[in-house]
């Protein structure tokens, strides 16, 4: 296990990228998550990475969360080898999810949030890469 990524709400990805850019990071990868209603924008720091979130819409958790609390980290992502089984221990322990779905997100990857009264405080992303699925 690893942490894969660390997700931070920005009001504007054109504007937040600068920052890192200065630090000699590069963004690797800019994508538009339809069903999260979120662009992001993958910064490799390492073998991790730091996901920048710019809501598309003022309604999405994004844009909500941004609304609330402004900008700053929105969430924790853990990569498992295995996200099937790693999302039936959770459930089989009574820990609340903010779905039971896994779904797919940027790069592909598939993952589901635990919601923050399980975790400490913290929304936690629990994440696969695809290409790790046998089929
Ligand atoms: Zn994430």
């Amino acid at each position: 296990m690893k942490i894969d990524h660390l997700g931070i709400a920005v009001n504007s990805i054109d504007i937040a990228r600068g920052f890192y850019e200065t630090l000699g990071l590069r963004i690797e990868r800019e994508e538009t998550i339809e069903h999260e209603q979120v662009r992001t924008a993958m910064i490799p720091v390492g073998e991790s990475r730091i996901e920048l979130l710019e809501p598309t819409t003022e309604n999405s958790a994004v844009g909500r969360f941004l609304n609330k609390r402004g900008e700053g980290l929105h969430h924790v992502a853990l990569h498992v080898d295995d996200i099937a089984e790693t999302l039936e221990a959770l459930k089989s322990n009574g820990v609340r999810l903010v779905s039971e779905k896994i779904q797919v997100g940027a790069g592909g990857h598939l993952y589901f949030f635990v919601h923050p009264s399980s975790a400490g405080g913290m929304l936690l992303e629990i994440c696969q890469d695809r290409e790790q699925i046998q089929d």
